[in-house]
């Protein structure tokens, strides 16, 4: 029999995440109660900046142990510019956990919601549908530690190291295939892109020859390749001509942003980093420091990652009913949006937190 109970580890974090998720979990357990035939567990833990600046401690070791202990780990959003390491580093113990849980493939759907007054206005450009994977365990994010500055005073250098193995590349490699596969099986066009930089650096050429290695067993779906330069220009020109997109840790960090633009803003835009067995769920955005405690933070990003939560956990566990709740959860916050009666703060509305979490509970109720 399909496994029915799970255990989620959730981290509120920092800011904003205080304000959002209770909603969401408010909202997974009404999806739950709807449909019916599993259960979702809470375990929630204090981490993040303010847990650093209380205790010292960014990510206590009990949470990073029920972390790896659990079905799932939902996170809304950590770190606060007031608050940083000695070395001045914001703390982000997101990028932490998912190195040591060897989350490699960081997926951010670029899926626009109707109603909105999007930056692009074309038809196309409204319905845009496309994934990008970053890879999120090495790149030039895996020197962050070990960054170095060599000399003094004005002969000072500074030096990050970007690490591009074969074993990183082929397994983020095989996952992009394996999801543009997957969605040509829907109706899509099955294609996937590398984005790099292999005409300056090297490490950027060795990652397109393990591409296009991999690439030969996986010929059901198509390859080819874009310079990151050329990406951001056509991800604005012609977004719509992207499937599955794969990059470097941290052009997927700043690519994902742009996304997150064309969708409508950083509170739109739902990822989830995954590995062979482990994953979290978390909103693409930070902690809005900005806006704490001002009832304007959007929901609709943990909304949707709670979702690809519940997509995930169903196809792991071979439990149709979770796969059904994700779908009936999206479809919430789109119907929600279609109506026209949203818009969020970040989109120049005055739509906030509870207004929109209302919408999406009303048009829950519908379904
Ligand atoms: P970080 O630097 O860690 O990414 P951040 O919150 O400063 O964190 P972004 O997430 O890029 O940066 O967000 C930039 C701005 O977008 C925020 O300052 C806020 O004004 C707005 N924003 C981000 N997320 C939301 C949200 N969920 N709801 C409303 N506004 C948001």
């Amino acid at each position: 029999m399909a496994k029915s109970t799970f255990t989620i580890t959730v981290l509120p974090g920092d800011g904003i995440g205080h304000e959002i998720t209770p909603i969401c979990l408010d909202l997974l357990n009404k999806v739950s109660a709807k449909i019916g035939g599993f259960t979702l567990n809470f375990d929630s833990f204090a981490a993040g900046a303010a847990h650093y600046k209380e205790t010292g401690i960014s990510l206590p070791e009990e949470a990073m142990q029920h972390a790896f202990d659990s079905d799932a780990t939902l996170l809304a959003c950590m770190g606060l510019p007031s608050i940083r390491y000695p070395d001045g580093r914001e703390i982000a113990p997101q990028l932490e956990l998912r190195e040591k849980m060897d989350l490699f493939a960081g997926v951010r759907p670029v899926k626009t919601l109707p109603g909105l007054p999007l930056p692009l206005t074309s038809d196309n450009a409204k319905n845009l549908d496309f994934v990008l994977i970053r890879e999120s365990t090495e790149g030039l994010f895996a020197s962050r530690e070990k960054f170095k500055i060599v000399g003094e005073g004005e002969n000072a250098e500074a030096f990050d190291t970007q690490k591009i193995s074969h074993k990183g590349c082929k397994r983020v490699f095989d996952f992009a295939f394996g999801l543009a596969r997957q969605r040509k099986s829907q109706g899509y066009q099955g294609k996937v892109t590398c984005v790099d930089k292999a005409n300056v650096l090297g490490s950027f050429y060795f990652m397109r020859q393990v591409f296009d290695e991999t690439a030969k067993s996986h010929t059901d779906v198509t390859a080819d390749h874009i310079y990151v330069d050329a990406a951001a220009l056509q991800l604005v020109a012609k977004p719509w001509q992207f499937d599955v997109l794969v990059t470097e840790n941290m052009f997927g960090d700043i690519l994902s942003d742009l996304g997150a633009g064309l969708m409508g803003g950083m509170g739109m835009a739902p990822s989830a980093d995954i590995g062979v067995e482990k994953a979290v769920f978390q909103p693409c955005h930070g902690t809005a420091p900005d806006i704490i405690g001002q009832g304007k933070a959007n929901p609709t990003a943990m909304f949707l990652s709670a979702a690809m939560m519940l997509n995930w956990l169903g196809h792991q566990h071979d439990n149709d009913k979770l796969v059904t709740a994700a779908k009936i959860l999206n479809e919430a916050v789109e119907n929600a949006y279609a109506t026209g009666a949203l818009l969020p703060y970040e989109l120049g509305g005055t739509s906030g937190t509870d207004v929109i979490s209302d919408a999406v509970f009303a048009a829950l109720d519908k379904l």
